[in-house]
């Protein structure tokens, strides 16, 4: 093991020995009072590639000389451009490029699969989900559940964490399931929660909601591009996702869903559109639609090339750094920041105490552990802190009433990061 140390030497020693340390490069970073600021918000929005403009000029340039000949002759061929994404989608996530599609944005997409796997019957209806989950995806629930006629109350079921705790105990998901096991339709559940940065154990939650006769399915904002994700190894029927947070693609951009090989050949019911039809004959435009197998075949329009262009740019950052090497810095940069906040914490007047509620890799008790995201609870004042730390040059993200999040991207934060933030957290609580 090695012996960590609070200082700027030892953090620059780090970041000389990390394999990722030049891919910051590759990023613009906001400026604030004319300093390169201290990034920390990539769990909202990911910081802009420098190729992402060069992909979407290319489009545009295309566009401008081909019209709609571009669907055919354009450089990146925009009939087939969703093929340009797929294979490198399918390593961040752990699947094969059939089970990987690109459309649409999370929430849609959400609904999209809850049609095909949310099929209320008189005697399994129950949907098992985190509670406090992101709003958008209690705002999906509950209207599939009321447009099926149900309550909302009775349907969803929400699994809290223990009292007085952020975080949600995996015993406590696995009992839900159990004791709901007969009425028991679908397990939807988060990869990382939003709030706390907490990571589940999506093999074993979806092994228990099969066991139970139930569908799996996740939403996986915070946590494509920053676990390790096995969907495929892992049997999760569907999952979704958004590219505007780790994956770097840019504000509202394009999303992603998954729909496990299985599901190839069983014709599932799903609201239709002429981008899920058969290639072959999709500008024949034939009456009877003819899915394409995979979850190509959930496409419903035809796809927005300018927004898939900045996904690609991204893309191709993630394929040069390899995820196995980003999660590697993960865990090191979260390692050697609980280790920073209990420095600051030894510094600071015990009045002002901050109290990191994302499970630590030291101590991971039940839980399964986390990504990337530090999530830490003020004392009194922790907007102004937030406040502060912005005039400092910090950018993180505030959640009320008391907690700030801090994501350490390993693309494109650094130990020295790590190191800066601790000592303005130093000189501000002081
Ligand atoms: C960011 C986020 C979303 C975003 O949904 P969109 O429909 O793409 O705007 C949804 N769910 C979770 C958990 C998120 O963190």
């Amino acid at each position: 093991m090695q012996e960590l140390v609070f200082s700027l030497d030892y953090a620059k020693q780090r970041d000389a020995h990390d394999l990722l340390n030049n891919f910051q490069n590759k990023f613009y970073f906001p400026y604030i009072h004319e300093r390169k600021a201290l990034y920390f918000s990539g769990a909202s929005l990911g910081l802009q590639p420098h190729n992402t403009q060069d992909e979407i000029l290319t489009e545009l340039e295309d566009w401008a000389n081909y019209g709609a000949e571009g669907y055919f002759h354009s450089r990146n061929t925009w009939f087939t451009y969703h093929d340009l994404l797929v294979n490198e989608t399918s390593n961040i996530i752990g699947a094969i490029p059939s089970e990987v599609v690109i459309m649409n944005q999370l929430t849609v997409n959400l609904h999209l699969l809850l049609v095909s796997f949310y099929r209320p019957s008189k005697q399994r209806y129950k949907i098992i989900c985190e509670a406090q989950a992101f709003s958008s995806d209690q705002y999906a629930l509950e209207s599939q559940v009321r447009f099926y006629g149900l309550d909302p109350k009775e349907t969803i079921i929400e699994v809290l964490p223990p009292p007085g705790e952020y975080c949600i105990a995996h015993q406590d998901i696995y009992a839900a399931i159990e004791k709901h096991k007969d009425e028991l339709a679908l397990v939807l559940w988060g990869g990382v929660n939003f709030f706390t940065g907490q990571a589940f154990d999506i093999k074993t939650i979806t092994d228990k909601a099969h066991r139970a006769g139930a569908f799996a399915g996740f939403d996986l904002a915070h946590a494509v591009g920053n676990i390790d994700l096995q969907l495929h190894d892992w049997r999760v029927d569907f999952a979704v996702w958004c590219s505007n947070k780790y994956l770097n693609a840019g504000p509202g951009s394009v999303g992603g869903a998954f729909v496990h090989q299985k599901y190839d050949h069983e014709n599932l019911i799903r609201f239709a559109g002429w981008w899920g039809h058969n290639k072959e004959t999709r500008f024949q435009m034939p009456k009877n639609f003819d899915p394409i197998e995979g979850a190509e075949g959930w496409q419903i329009s035809n796809m927005p090339i300018l927004s898939m262009a900045a996904y690609k740019a991204s893309l191709s950052i993630f394929e040069e750094a390899g995820m196995e090497n980003i999660i590697k810095k993960s865990k090191d940069l979260k390692k050697f920041a609980e280790f920073v906040f209990d420095e600051v914490n030894k510094q600071i007047d015990v009045s002002n105490k901050l109290e990191i509620i994302t499970p630590l890799s030291s101590n991971p008790k039940d839980f399964f552990g986390s990504g990337n995201q530090i999530s830490f609870k003020t004392k009194a004042n922790g907007k102004k802190l937030y406040e502060d730390l912005l005039k400092h040059g910090v950018i993180s993200d505030w959640r009320e009433p008391e907690v700030i999040r801090i994501a350490l991207v390993p693309l494109y934060n650094s130990f020295e990061d790590v190191f800066e933030l601790g000592s303005i957290l130093i000189k501000l609580l002081k």
